[in-house]
């Protein structure tokens, strides 16, 4: 693994915030925004909480033949984070220069960007 120009730039950039759940007043689930309706009591009163913005990886995925739009930032990893809120997402993952990502670790919410993509990086 190595890190690609883009990858250090969001980094570098990134400012730090919250990762940001969708919880039912209803029932209490969570999930990701964005959402209208629980989807698991069909409640209509949703709170933005924050999460702790630590996950650890499920499977993760290289992306070398990337999307129009995207060709400047290959080759790039794509992966499911498992939130210990019981949330899974699917997001950017910066790895550590020389080390491959393995399933199962840890992961770090950086930001989620104007595209609407989320970015995480390994934490350990
Ligand atoms: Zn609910």
């Amino acid at each position: 693994m190595h890190r690609t120009h883009h990858e250090e730039k969001v980094l570098m950039e990134s400012k730090s915030s919250n990762l940001v759940l969708a919880k039912c007043n209803s029932c209490g689930k969570l999930f990701m925004p964005p959402a209208y309706m629980c989807s698991g009591c069909g409640g209509k009163e949703l709170d933005d909480v924050a999460a702790t913005g630590e996950g650890n990886i499920l499977s993760y995925t290289t992306i070398r033949v990337p999307p129009l739009g995207f060709v400047d930032q290959a080759p790039y990893e794509i992966g499911v984070i498992a939130l210990p809120e019981k949330v899974n997402l699917t997001a950017r993952i910066i790895a550590h220069a020389g080390r491959e990502i393995r399933i199962g670790d840890g992961a770090s919410f950086v930001e989620k960007d104007t595209t609407g993509a989320y970015w995480f990086k390994l934490s350990n």
